[in-house]
């Protein structure tokens, strides 16, 4: 039983009753294969429908399987930290609950790290079954985010991956409250790869990233790498006073040296509304960057842990 774990499998679960058994079984399928001590964490992240009871039941039978159930939904990024807080493994792999990202790749994975990777991560060669908007938005968003940071962030690559244990310790130091682990385990460095890979369509349920949820995503992503939009601000407010001084220049001088007098109301009130959308406009990225200071200043716990099952004593003492 004390066994040394070699790898760690981290599932977050949001509403999965659908997909869980299944994903269950062809993850058992494929560590079984490798006839190595692993562990399959499963973090419910609060879902409302049967997951955390059917999480439960696996948990019942199969002691290689071990939950962390949160108190409520505390979103995707949260759900891995959490999943990597508790593994043990001296690799850990974190996977999509839909069975998008296929088990099937994690051997090869397991065998880069063998030849001496520290980061494997699963990229996007193409998507399937995903809609054209999903796509396209995606697409737009990871070459956008590579522009707007100085982090070199792998494009077309999600949260599907294999890290070292090192790299695990080393992302615990950071703490930041809203999350984008992807570019966070970039910015950390160490030696990493890719595996391409085709994007299966989700094996079942709905997708658990409404626009609300991928605006909130892309969001975080941006304002923890970047203070570019900020600059952007600053940049376009010196521009637009510049033309606006010229303009007063040529209204004075026409005053005083010609006859045309400048008439008109209406020009003035759009003028008006235009600029105060500007100002509110960056107003508005400056709160995105407030925000987020106001949550690191509280200094809440990133989770709240509600039960956990099949831990060795120690994990489950450390942490809850
Ligand atoms: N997920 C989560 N908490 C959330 C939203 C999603 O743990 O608040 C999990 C979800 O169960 C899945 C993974 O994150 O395992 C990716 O979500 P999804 O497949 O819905 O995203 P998509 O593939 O559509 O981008
Ligand atoms: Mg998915």
């Amino acid at each position: 039983m004390s066994e040394k774990i070699v790898c760690s499998v981290v599932v977050p679960l949001y509403n999965e009753e659908e997909v869980i058994l299944e994903t269950y079984k062809r993850l058992k399928n494929v560590m079984e294969s490798l006839n190595e001590p692993y562990e399959i964490i499963f973090v419910n992240d609060g879902s409302k429908d049967r997951t955390g009871i059917i999480a439960n039941e696996i948990c019942n039978k199969d002691k290689t399987v071990k939950l962390v159930d949160f108190a409520r939904n505390f979103g995707h990024q949260t759900a891995i930290t959490a999943g990597m807080d508790y593994s043990e493994g001296e690799a850990i792999v974190v996977i999509d609950a839909d069975l998008q990202d296929p088990p099937e790749l994690i051997p090869k994975m397991i065998e880069k790290w063998r030849e001496g990777y520290d980061v494997v991560y699963g990229k996007r060669k193409e998507r399937k079954g995903e809609t054209f908007f999903k796509k396209f938005t995606a697409k737009v968003f990871y070459r956008f985010l590579r522009r707007m940071t100085d982090v070199d962030i792998p494009v077309d690559t999600g949260d599907f991956r294999l890290i070292d244990r090192k790299v695990c310790e080393a992302l615990k130091l950071v703490n930041e409250r809203n999350r984008y682990i992807r570019g966070i385990i970039s910015w950390l460095g160490f030696k990493q790869t890719g595996i391409e890979f085709v994007r299966e369509k989700r094996f079942a349920g709905e997708t658990k990233y409404p626009l609300k949820k991928m605006l909130k995503f892309a969001a975080d992503a941006i304002t923890s790498f970047s203070y570019k939009p900020l600059k952007l601000a600053s940049y376009f407010g010196m521009l637009l006073s510049f033309c606006s001084f010229v303009y007063l220049l040529v209204v004075i001088w026409m005053k005083l040296f010609t006859d045309h007098v400048q008439q008109g109301w209406a020009s003035t009130v759009a003028i008006n509304l235009f600029f105060h959308g500007i100002t509110l406009i960056i107003l508005g990225i400056m709160g995105e960057y407030i925000g987020r200071i106001y949550d690191e200043a509280k200094g809440r716990p990133l989770y709240i842990v509600k039960q956990t099952r099949n831990f060795s004593e120690d994990k489950t003492d450390k942490i809850t």
